[in-house]
């Protein structure tokens, strides 16, 4: 475990692209010991998943719990990776903070005030997703509640927004990129699977942030997306993620 605080500048530096790879959700040790030998193996050095997961119905998968967190943990020490996984609610805060390096907010959570107040006053990154309800400004005053209480160590991700829109999961609002880096220090990525909700879409959303000045794509990877547990129509292969990383890398320099 990391017990220098990490610094989200240098994990995306102005000017350049890296990536938060993993799957929806951790569902196995194998699943995520191949998914995190994969992407540690093509530079990926942030791992993704979700032990607790926000889930529609309460009849689905939740997740592993602390079961899924050492899942992580284990395979980010394996690999020489991060983890960054959600964290829910602050009963949860302290089991959490014991194996992640970075805790994410979830969309739900995004103006979850006292959970905000609460990983503010603790001494790790913060990954907040934007409500899928929310304005850019309101987005931007909810990382205010974490800065306010001393951690400013946040990174902000655009996931896609609720609009009358309903060929896609979600609106990719790429309009928040530009926007938000005008307005904040810290590092903006984009989700290209939420909003993309269908795998074929993420290649095109993946360039287009890119495009619009992203510092970073957070993409849901599975070693075998059609037998995922969630987001099973939207978590791209190993094969797929090679081909939309090295396109995308050449977009980003392309640029500069
Ligand atoms: C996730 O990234 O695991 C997730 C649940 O996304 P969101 O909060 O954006 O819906
Ligand atoms: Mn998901």
């Amino acid at each position: 475990m990391m017990s220098k605080m990490l610094n989200v500048r240098e994990l995306f530096p102005e000017g350049q692209l890296r990536f938060i790879a993993g799957p929806c959700a951790v569902e196995s040790e194998e699943q995520i010991d191949a998914a995190a030998s994969f992407l540690s193996s093509r530079g990926v050095k942030i791992l993704r998943g979700g032990a607790y997961k926000p889930r529609t119905s309460p009849e689905s998968f939740q997740g592993l719990a602390e079961k899924g967190l050492k899942i992580l943990r284990k395979a980010a020490d394996q690999y020489n990776m991060l983890v960054v996984t959600e964290v829910m609610d602050e009963e949860n805060l302290d089991l959490v903070g014991e194996y992640t390096d970075i805790f994410q907010i979830g969309s739900r959570n995004c103006q979850n005030f006292s959970l905000l107040r609460a990983v503010g006053k603790l001494d790790k990154p913060v990954l907040i997703k934007r409500g899928f309800g929310n304005t850019v400004e309101e987005f931007y005053q909810a990382s205010r509640y974490i800065s306010k209480e001393g951690n400013d160590q946040i990174i902000m991700v655009e996931r896609g927004i609720r609009t009358f829109e309903d060929s896609t999961r979600f609106t990719l609002d790429i309009s928040a990129v530009p926007v938000l880096k005008e307005k904040v220090k810290y590092p903006v990525l984009v989700d290209p699977s939420h909003p993309a909700g269908k795998r074929e879409y993420v290649p095109s959303l993946t360039y287009a942030a890119v495009g619009a000045g992203a510092d970073g794509i957070m993409i849901e990877v599975h070693p075998e997306p059609e037998r995922a547990m969630s987001d099973a129509r939207q978590q791209v292969d190993f094969r797929t993620f090679e081909k939309i990383y090295g396109q995308a890398m050449k977009i980003r320099e392309a640029m500069s």
